[in-house]
Formats: C-alpha cells, sequence, structure tokens
C-alpha cells in the first residue's frame, strides 16, 4: 500500500488481507461499513488492536492466549499422558468443541510444505519433540515411564500436507519410543 494512498483505499487493501477477500469484496465491505455501520466499523477497529496487543502465544502447547499458560493447558483435570498434535488454534477450538479429547494439545504453527519453503524448524516440531520426548541433564532420552506424555495422538488435516506432516511426526516420535495414533477421519 503506498504511504500516499486515500484512507478508502487504505481501507479496501487492509480488508483484502483478509483470507478469500478479492478486491471486489473488499470494496463492498468497505463502503457497507462507512454507509451504514460506522460504530460497527470502529467497534471493529478496537476490538482488533485489542486482540493484537493482548493475545499471545501459549507457552507450552502455542495456542493463542492472553496468558503466559492457555487455560487448557492450566486446567489439572486434563489427561497429561495424552497430547494432540493440531495444525492450528481454529483447529484445536474444533476439537474442543466436542468435548470429546480429555487430554492435552500441541498446536503446530501450520504443516509443512518443501514446496513452499516450509521445513520441520518453521512448525516448531523441535519444541514438540523436546515436549513429548525430554532428556535428562546427560543429553539421554528420559525412560517412558519417567515421561509425562505417553500418546502423541496426530490430528493433523487430511491434506497431502497433513498427511506428510503426521507422517513425518510419527516416524520422529515412534523412534523416540512414543505410542502414536492417528486421529480417525470424520
Ligand atoms: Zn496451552
Amino acid at each position: 500500500m503506498a504511504a500516499n494512498a486515500n484512507p478508502l483505499d487504505a481501507l479496501i487493501q487492509a480488508l483484502r488481507k483478509l483470507p478469500g477477500v478479492g478486491v471486489k469484496s473488499a470494496a463492498r465491505m468497505a463502503f457497507y461499513l462507512l454507509q451504514h455501520d460506522r460504530p460497527a466499523a470502529l467497534q471493529m477497529a478496537r476490538a482488533l488492536e485489542q486482540a493484537v496487543q493482548h493475545i499471545g502465544h501459549c507457552t507450552l502447547c502455542n495456542t493463542l492466549t492472553e496468558q503466559a499458560i492457555c487455560l487448557t493447558c492450566a486446567d489439572v483435570q486434563r489427561d497429561r499422558s495424552k497430547l494432540c498434535v493440531v495444525e492450528t488454534p481454529a483447529d484445536q477450538a474444533a476439537l474442543e468443541r466436542t468435548r470429546a479429547y480429555p487430554g492435552v494439545y500441541f498446536v503446530l504453527m501450520g504443516k509443512l510444505s518443501p514446496l513452499d519453503g516450509v521445513g520441520p524448524h518453521d512448525i516448531g516440531l523441535q519444541k514438540l519433540f523436546d515436549r513429548v520426548a525430554p532428556r535428562d541433564g546427560q543429553g539421554q532420552l528420559l525412560p517412558i515411564t519417567e515421561r509425562e506424555v505417553q500418546e502423541v495422538i496426530l490430528a493433523t488435516n487430511f491434506t497431502a500436507e497433513g498427511e506428510a506432516t503426521a507422517h513425518v511426526i510419527a516416524q520422529a516420535l515412534k523412534n523416540r519410543g512414543l505410542r502414536v495414533t492417528r486421529l480417525a477421519r470424520g
């Protein structure tokens, strides 16, 4: 966006950053807000600013939260021997809504996508490995009986990239002595 763009163009450019919103839809939204609902436009602006300022990532599972540790990770009722790996905070929220899963989560920051240059480092796989297969002071893997996480459930999406991501994680974790299952489709 050019620094001297007029405010209307700047608004349209900003709205276009939303997924699936092209220039026509962005213009429609901008005209709607300015013509019909200026209070909603201001409310949106404030809510966006607040959310961006106050919501960060959980230090344990990466999900979006206002706290250092999210409510799910902090919940003492959750079964910490089970850890479910999902691609995004939205996927985690969808699973939570089913109320069927008692364990804790690890949220990848995306999925492996070699063609787009997204490798294991970019989606925090090392952090996942350190979490589920911690090492002692000498750098030796802790025996499974001394680890908190006993089972990892892979719930990445059933896309080619999601499947590839699940495969890479499954191999790495099996090599570290963990029980790994793939969440069933549907
Ligand atoms: Zn968390």
